[in-house]
Formats: structure tokens, C-alpha cells, sequence
């Protein structure tokens, strides 16, 4: 117990300083702060946001597809229509051709060869006319296909979109209860830092310096930072009378209650 009797050399340990309560609230206003920005980055970025997010876009994606293959149908189903109403309008011009050619009424050779070539044209037209709708029919039918196989994901989306957005609701009021919780406490540390320059300290740091305003002394050293410590600083910053910097960084030092080892002037070890 070497290491304990040296301590008294130095003072025996206290109960604190004049800065000790404060720097204890500090201390946990430093932890507390880096949960509110863990909570807070935490409902930005959580993967059963990014999930909800992913589902409604996969959903909307589906919903335009339908949309797009209505309109190809109604389009579809209009040139069907338009198609076989020439084609009907054909068949029907080539029967009273037909039945001109074949009624005996017309004689003249002049006129049945004209007849005959008329007639002939119209059937070829009516030919193409029926080529062409039964294409636009199969279009139509892969369309409808297309269709039905949309609407089906569609169901499958909207599915997924509902049990992720009520997963993401759970998770969002947990992580919003959280976060009050913390702003709570947060408020009163605040309210509990005895010493107004602290605090300000304590704030203008945390800016400054990622939301480290406090680095534990340890090993004789800043942790923040790495640098070893004086002397002079080792033994104010255990007495806690004062706030105490780390004279490479500029830190708070923050000396944990309890630790004893490590001191100024303590013997090395044998
Ligand atoms: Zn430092």
C-alpha cells in the first residue's frame, strides 16, 4: 500500500472542491448530450426508416406501372375498335362489289375488269385491316397480362409498405420518448450547474470541440488529447477548486471521484 500513504503527501483526498459538484454534472451533461445526438442521428438515419422509405417508393414505382399500362389499354382498346370498324366497313364494301360483279346487272367488260380491281384492293385492304388488329389484340392481351401482374405487386407493396411504416411508428415514438427523456435530465444538470461560467465554458467547448468539452484525466494524461500533464495541473485538477484545462488541447479536466492512482508525486512503481 505504498501507492495510498505517498497519497497523503499530496493531500489527502477530498470530499471536492469548489468545483467538484459542477464538474460532476458536466461530466454526465457531456454523456447526456452525446445521447441526444446518437438519439437524434438514430431517428435520421434508422434502418427501419430507411425500410418505410424503400416500401412507399417500391409502392408508388407499382402505382405509376398500373396507371401506365390503363392508359396503354384504353389506347389499345380504341385501335382495336377504330380497326375492326374499317374492317367491318371493308367486308361489307367488298360484298356489294361482289355482288355487283356476280348480279348480272353490269356487262360491260370495261367495267367488270374496274369492278374486279376494285373489288380485289378492298379485300387486300381488309386483309391488312385484320393482320393489324389481331397484332393490336395480342398487345392487348400482354398489357392486360402485365396488368394483373402489376396490380398483384402492387398488393405485395402496399403490404410491405404498412407493416414497415407501423414498425418505423413504433420505433419512432420508442426513440422520441428517449430523446424527451434526455432533454429532460439535460435540463437539469443545467439547472443543477451551480456556477454560470461553467456552464458557459462548458458550452462554448462542447461547440468547439465535437461535443468534448470534458476529457478525463488518465495516466497522467489528457485523454482527449493524449498529452501528459504537470505536476501542477495533476494536482489541481484531483482538488477540484477550480476548473482546470488541459494546457495542449484546452479541455475541461475532468478527475473521476475514486481514482487515486496515477497522482503527482506519488513514488514509481518499485
Ligand atoms: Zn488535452
Amino acid at each position: 500500500m505504498a501507492m495510498g500513504s505517498a497519497e497523503t503527501g499530496v493531500g489527502a483526498p477530498r470530499a471536492g472542491g469548489a468545483a467538484a459538484a459542477d464538474l460532476e454534472r458536466l461530466w454526465e451533461l457531456q454523456q447526456v448530450d452525446g445521447a441526444i445526438r446518437a438519439a437524434r442521428e438514430g431517428l435520421e438515419g434508422h434502418p427501419d426508416r430507411v425500410e418505410a422509405e424503400s416500401a412507399r417508393d417500391a409502392a408508388a414505382r407499382l402505382e405509376a406501372a398500373c396507371r401506365s399500362h390503363q392508359e396503354r389499354l384504353r389506347e389499345l382498346r380504341m385501335t382495336v375498335r377504330r380497326l375492326e370498324r374499317e374492317l367491318a366497313e371493308a367486308e361489307r364494301e367488298g360484298d356489294q362489289l361482289q355482288e355487283r360483279l356476280f348480279g348480272g346487272a353490269v356487262t360491260h367488260p370495261k367495267e367488270l375488269s374496274s369492278l374486279q380491281a376494285r373489288l380485289e384492293a378492298i379485300r387486300e385492304r381488309a386483309g391488312r385491316l385484320q393482320d393489324e388488329a389481331l397484332e393490336q389484340m395480342e398487345s392487348l392481351e400482354q398489357t392486360e397480362r402485365a396488368l394483373a401482374q402489376a396490380r398483384e405487386d402492387l398488393d405485395r407493396a402496399r403490404e410491405r409498405l404498412g407493416q414497415a411504416e407501423r414498425r418505423w411508428e413504433a420505433t419512432r415514438r420508442d426513440l422520441e420518448a428517449e430523446l424527451a427523456r434526455l432533454e429532460r435530465r439535460r435540463a437539469q444538470l443545467v439547472a443543477a450547474v451551480a456556477n454560470p461560467t461553467h456552464l458557459a465554458r462548458y458550452e462554448r467547448l462542447a461547440g468547439a470541440k465535437g461535443g468534448q468539452a470534458l476529457a478525463l484525466v488518465d495516466q497522467e494524461r489528457c485523454s482527449a488529447c493524449g498529452m501528459p500533464l504537470s505536476n501542477l495541473v495533476l494536482t489541481e485538477a484531483r482538488r477540484k477548486e477550480r476548473m482546470i484545462f488541459c494546457e495542449t488541447c484546452g479541455r475541461i479536466l475532468y478527475w473521476p471521484p475514486g481514482r487515486h492512482l496515477g497522482l503527482p508525486g506519488a513514488p514509481a512503481p518499485a
